[in-house]
């Protein structure tokens, strides 16, 4: 979900660009700018089942709304701990800010300093893939990654070779290999292929650079900036951000299935966004505007 699409600052009708990704009973926070917690609290997400903050780099209207949310969540006393992920100078922005404001919290905090030339860090049931981008501050755009599921289960091949229904089907789907009457029965006599898991991105601030098109290769879903329209094309290539048709351009190309344009400037007004998705929509249909508190699925690809 989109809990905003704001850039810069939150104005009235707009917050800033953050996105919570619900995926095993874990939420994820993209970012958290200033008054975040504000749609968090209206977008019916528990919050007690946020797990990790993903943070892009040191800008205020990234960071600015995580000391509160810590606080936030500390109420609901979660039962698991906090992951903070990003660059080594954001966490100890959150490190330092919680020192200096000394707040309770009802759950440990670990930090996870992300190496700058790009990565992945391993989560339960998933890979995030992050990669440097080009702004004006050190920032990083994310690929979370699902797992591969195993491949589909073939009930007529288990049956001819005489693996009758049961425990050991079970077994064959995680992949072990099991004996039937003597004779071994391998995982793969009886599974396709492993099917690959699903893929979310979120790329914001940044000039256009060839780590975007990397990350958005084969996504499900994307939220990726489109702050400037082209008429505002040279502020956009001077502040280092993308234009809503540069944006476009990378989902096009990059063969990503749905991306929803997030980090508008605060120089348009609402009615006026659909100068920026209709810029996008010229290059590429496969993109709109996010549309905060919406929730989007991203089904199983098989
Ligand atoms: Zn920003
Ligand atoms: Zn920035």
């Amino acid at each position: 979900m989109v809990l905003g699409l704001g850039g810069m600052m939150p104005m009235p009708g707009r917050f800033l660009t953050a996105v919570t990704l619900r995926h095993r009973g874990q939420i994820t926070l993209f970012d958290c700018g200033e008054g975040t917690q504000v749609p968090l609290k209206s977008s019916g997400f528990g919050i007690g089942r946020l797990s990790r903050f993903v943070l892009s780099h040191l800008h205020a209207d990234h960071l600015t709304g995580v000391p509160g949310m810590l606080m936030l969540l500390a109420q609901a006393e979660p039962d698991h701990d906090v992951q903070i992920i990003g660059l080594p100078e954001v966490n100890r922005y959150v490190r330092t800010t919680r020192r200096i404001l000394h707040f309770y919290l009802s759950y440990d905090l670990h930090y996870s300093n992300l190496d700058p030339a790009g990565g992945s860090w391993r989560g339960d049931g998933f890979t995030l893939h992050y990669r440097l981008l080009d702004h004006t501050a050190p920032t990083l755009g994310f690929a979370y990654e699902e797992d591969a599921r195993p491949g589909r289960f073939y009930v007529e091949r288990a049956q001819e070779l005489g693996v009758a229904e049961g425990p050991l089907w079970g077994r064959l789907q995680r992949g072990e290999t099991v004996s039937v009457r003597g004779a071994k029965v391998r995982p793969e006599q009886v599974l396709g292929e492993p099917r690959r898991g699903r893929k979310f991105v979120y790329i914001t601030d940044t000039a256009p650079c060839e780590n975007i098109m990397e990350l958005l290769r084969g996504a499900d879903l994307a939220v990726i900036e489109g702050m400037f329209a082209e008429e505002h094309a040279a502020e956009a290539a001077e502040k280092k951000h993308l234009t809503a048709r540069q944006a476009a351009e990378f989902v096009r190309d990059s063969g990503c299935a749905r991306a929803l344009l997030g980090h508008v400037s605060p120089r348009y007004k609402n009615n006026e966004l659909a100068v920026l998705e209709d810029e996008a929509r010229g290059v590429c249909d496969r993109v709109s505007l996010a549309q905060p508190l919406q929730r989007y699925e991203i089904v199983l690809p098989d």
